[in-house]
C-alpha cells in the first residue's frame, strides 16, 4: 500500500531546473527533501535557484519570510546516492537520456527500500523502459512536472506498462498534495503535452528559419492569435533548447513524420463536422 500519510521524506535526483523546483515545492508543502546531484557545485546551484525563487515569492507576498526559511531548512543537499536510502518516495529529474536514467533507476532500486515508489520527471522517454532497469516495474511512474515547477499548476501522471492502479492513484495524490492539478497519459512518446507541444515549437523554429516572420512576430502572432502566454521561440528558450532537441529527437525516432494533416482532421471535415460552428467537431457543442 502506498499512502500519503506514510510519506515524510521525498528524494529528488538532479538539482537542475526541474529537480530544484520539485525540491522547493515538496519542502514548501511540508515534506523533508533530500536533493541529490553528481557534483557539489550542481547541488549548490540548485540551492541558488531555490533561493531566488523563494525570494520572488516573498517579494510578491505569496510566501512569508519564515515559510521561505522553513522551506530551505527542510532540504538537504547531497552527492551521495546512499543518502536517498531513507526516502519514502523518489522523483528523478536528471538529464533526458535513457542510459543515464536507467543507471539511476538501477542504483535507486539497490539502495531504496523495495516498497518505495520511484517516479521520473522525463518529458518524453518511456516509463516502461526506464522501469525495466529495476525489479519494481509496478512501482515506477511518470510524474511530469511543468517548468517552472513552483509556478506551473500542472503535473502529468504517466502510466507505464506495469505501473499498478494503486501507484497511479498515489502519484495523483502526491502531486495534488504539492498543490498541483493532474491529468493522466499512457506511456506513449511525448505523452500528452510534449507530443503536441514539440511539433508546435519545431514549426515555430522552422517558420523563423524560413523567413516567414521575425522571431518577435512569430511569438506575438501565436500569443495574440491563439491566446497562449508564450510563443514557440520564447517557450523553447524557457524550456531549454537542449531539452527541446532531446525531446524532438525521441519523438522523431518514435513517431516519424508528424506534419501531414491528421487523417481524422480530413475525415471530420469531409463529414461536415467543422467544430463549434456546426455543433460537432472533436467535441459536441
Ligand atoms: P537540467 O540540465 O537543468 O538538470 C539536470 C541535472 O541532473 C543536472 O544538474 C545534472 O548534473 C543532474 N544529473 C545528471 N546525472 C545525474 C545523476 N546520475 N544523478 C543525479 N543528478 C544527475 O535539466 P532539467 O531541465 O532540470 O530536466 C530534468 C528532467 O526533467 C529531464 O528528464 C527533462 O526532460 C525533464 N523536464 C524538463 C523540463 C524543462 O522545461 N526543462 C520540463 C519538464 C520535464
Amino acid at each position: 500500500m502506498h499512502d500519503l500519510e506514510d510519506i515524510d521524506t521525498i528524494g529528488v535526483v538532479g538539482a537542475g531546473t526541474m529537480g530544484s523546483g520539485i525540491a522547493q515545492v515538496a519542502a514548501t508543502n511540508g515534506y523533508d527533501v533530500v536533493m541529490r546531484d553528481v557534483e557539489t557545485e550542481y547541488v549548490e546551484n540548485g540551492f541558488d535557484t531555490i533561493d531566488d525563487s523563494l525570494d520572488r515569492f516573498v517579494s510578491k507576498e505569496k510566501l512569508s519570510e519564515s515559510a521561505a526559511e522553513a522551506t530551505l531548512d527542510r532540504i538537504t543537499g547531497t552527492t551521495a546516492l546512499d543518502d536517498l536510502a531513507d526516502c519514502d518516495v523518489v522523483v528523478e529529474a536528471a538529464v533526458e537520456n535513457m542510459d543515464v536514467k536507467q543507471d539511476i533507476f538501477a542504483d535507486l532500486d539497490a539502495v531504496v527500500p523495495d516498497d518505495v515508489v520511484l517516479a521520473t520527471n522525463t518529458s518524453t522517454l518511456s516509463i516502461t523502459t526506464i522501469a525495466s532497469a529495476t525489479d519494481r516495474e509496478d512501482e515506477v511512474v511518470g510524474l511530469h512536472f511543468m517548468n517552472p515547477v513552483p509556478v506551473m499548476k500542472g503535473v502529468e501522471v504517466v502510466v507505464g506498462e506495469k505501473t499498478t492502479d494503486e501507484v497511479v492513484a498515489f502519484a495523483h495524490d502526491l502531486a495534488e498534495d504539492l498543490g498541483k492539478e493532474t491529468w493522466e497519459s499512457d506511456d506513449k512518446p511525448g505523452f500528452v503535452t510534449n507530443r503536441i507541444l514539440m511539433p508546435w515549437i519545431n514549426e515555430g523554429i522552422r517558420a523563423y528559419d524560413e523567413g516567414v516572420a521575425s522571431k518577435e512576430d512569430i511569438d506575438t502572432g501565436m500569443k495574440l492569435g491563439t491566446n497562449v502566454p508564450m510563443g514557440p521561440l520564447e517557450l523553447a528558450d524557457h524550456i531549454g533548447l537542449d531539452i527541446c532537441l532531446d525531446a524532438s529527437r525521441t519523438l522523431h525516432e518514435e513517431l516519424g513524420d508528424r506534419y501531414k494533416p491528421a487523417y481524422l482532421l480530413k475525415r471530420k471535415v469531409d463529414a461536415g463536422d467543422l467544430g463549434k460552428k456546426t455543433g460537432e467537431g472533436f467535441y459536441t457543442y
